[in-house]
Order: structure tokens, then sequence, then C-alpha cells
């Protein structure tokens, strides 16, 4: 069993109503790596950073068990820098920069130790890059999960549904469903994306939970009523990593199981938010894990009797 995880390392530069940071360690796939990690290991980064990226982080990349045989560091280059400013509901922000640098020309490398993975997680990338990333497999992996965000419907509308088209998972949260489907009903803009390509469609919707759907069937989980949320960013990363995380595990993508999926990566979504980057993040606990998914189980379940 093998997990190839994708996406970008970065550099992050975070407002929240509760403080603000300088640069610090970001990223899809750093966020949806280190999620996973927590479920299986095994799991192969690609990517790519600039000289500026401190080699302390890949080792403690390597100390999480991911291999980072794929991940390109570029002398004389820019890591990818991204900064937002969150708004006070902390469910809304808003992306003050966006600097690519080492993405401009990035060639993702798939390693031929890579070829054997089995499921394949496309975190937030540019997408024609997801895409090359699937070309380059030699095997289609059992299955393909996709992360994307406004910003690349924004700016690469065409390479972004040309990469839909290919996976069979998507992630998106819910203003993203709109602005790809021009649906305001997230049932209608559901049931529109799964026109596109993908047989499952998972919208997060921040504090208020998560969908997921297929043509038949419909499935909503929580999030955990948090005393406090300090910092949100890479929340859906880590969700997704806890997503892919656990189906990677148990090697089924039933409906059945993907439910499952979402409660882990709910489960891992709320650790991530408890503090600014990945400080929440690294060195859980099983007990901890188990603690956080156990609460789901209480939040959600009640007994009725219909008469
Ligand atoms: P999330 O809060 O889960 O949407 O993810 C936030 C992470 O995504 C941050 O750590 C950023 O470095 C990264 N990110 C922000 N914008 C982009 C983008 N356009 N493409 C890929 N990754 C991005």
């Amino acid at each position: 069993m093998s997990l190839v995880v994708v996406g970008t390392v970065a550099f992050d530069a975070i407002e929240t109503p509760f403080g603000k940071t300088d640069k610090i360690i970001g990223g899809a796939a750093t966020y949806s790596g280190t999620s996973a990690s927590y479920f299986t290991n095994n799991i192969k980064l690609v990517s790519v950073v600039g000289e500026d990226f401190p080699k302390s982080m890949i080792e403690q990349f390597g100390k999480m068990g991911l291999v980072t045989e794929g991940l390109q560091v570029k002398e004389g280059q820019k890591t990818f820098f991204w900064s937002g400013r969150y708004h006070t509901d902390m469910n809304t922000r808003d992306t003050l920069d966006t600097q690519l640098n080492v993405l401009l020309d990035f060639d993702p490398i798939i390693p031929e130790s890579y070829q054997d993975c089995e499921f394949l997680m496309l975190s937030n990338l540019m997408p024609r890059l997801q895409k090359t990333v699937i070309e380059r497999m030699h095997k289609r992996p059992k299955l393909i999960v996709m992360d994307t965000m406004n910003f690349w419907m924004d700016t690469q509308w065409e390479a972004l549904l040309d990469t839909i088209a290919m996976v069979d998972v998507l992630m998106v949260n819910d203003s993203e469903a709109r602005q790809l489907t021009n649906e305001y009903s997230l049932v209608k803009a559901a049931q529109k994306i799964l026109t596109m390509g993908p047989k499952q469609l998972v919208i997060k919707k921040g504090e208020h939970g998560a969908l997921l759907f297929n043509k038949e069937q419909v499935f909503f989980a929580p999030a955990l009523p948090l005393e406090d949320v300090f910092d949100p960013t890479g929340a859906g990363d880590t969700f997704a990593g806890g997503f892919i995380g656990h189906i990677a595990q148990s090697r089924d993508i039933s409906f059945e199981n993907m439910k499952r999926g979402i409660i882990y990566g709910s489960a891992m979504a709320s650790f991530c938010v408890e503090k600014f980057g990945l400080e929440r993040l690294i060195g859980l606990s099983q007990e901890e894990i188990d603690t956080r998914v156990q609460q789901f189980i209480d939040l959600v379940q009640f007994d009725i009797e219909l008469v």
C-alpha cells in the first residue's frame, strides 16, 4: 500500500483576529502529508521548494514517515509564498499575496519508487501540474483525490476543468462549489460537479462541517464545536490528509468507508485550527486522535423512535 501526496510546500504569513505570523512553514502538501502520516506510512511527497526552505523541516518530514525523494530543492530560487487574513468569523479569509516563485517552472518528477502507488492525493497546486502527475503515473492509482481553490478558478479555468475530469473524488469548499457551477444550492452544485468527472464530491463548510456526495447518496458530518479556533490555515488540507490517510490504510474505497474518512479528516482538522500553522499537528498521540473521533461519535448519536 502506498500513498503519493502532491501539492505546495510553502511559506505562509497569516493574520487572524488573535495574532499574526511572519513566514511560517505551510503548504497544502505539508498539511495533507502530516495529517495522513497518522494513518499510514510510506507516504511519498511530490513538490518543490527553494533554497530558502529549512533543511530541518525536510528532516522533520522524514521523521514523520514522509518519503522526500520527489521533493525537489531548487538552488537560487524562492519557495512558494502565500499570505492571508481571516475575517472575524474565522470561516472566511482574503488572500493578500500569492507568490508562485519556484512553482512557476516546476516540472514534477515521479521517482520510480513512487510508481507502485495505489492512492494519489492531489493537494492544492496548479491544475496543469496536478494533471501532469496523473499522466506520469505508469498505472492509474486505485483512487485519485483532488483538492483545489478559488485562485485556480480565477486564473486557470480550462486547465482546472480538464484535471477535474480525471479524478475520482473532488474536494472543494462551499464557495468554491458555487463558483465552479454558478449554482447557489449546494445540492444542485454537487449534481453538476458529479457530471464533470468525479464520482464523489466533498464540500467542506469550515466550522459547519462537510458533505460527501455521490450520484445517489449524501452524508453530512459536523465540525467539532471548539472553544478556541486560533488559525484555520491548512484545515482543508489536513482534512484531506486524514480522509485519504484512512482510505489508504484501510484500502477500501466504498462510500461507507469514505464516510469514516470524512470523520477522521474532520477530527484531524479540529487539531489543526487550535494553533498557528503546523504547531498542533506535529506530535499528536494516537490517544488524542481516538478521543476526538469518539467526540464526533457522541456529538451526532441520538435515539429516535418513529411512530
Ligand atoms: P487551506 O487553509 O486548507 O485552504 O490551505 C492553506 C494552505 O494552502 C497554505 O499553507 C498555503 O501555503 C497553501 N496555498 C495557498 N494558496 C495556494 C494556491 N493557490 N495553490 C496551492 N497552495 C496554496
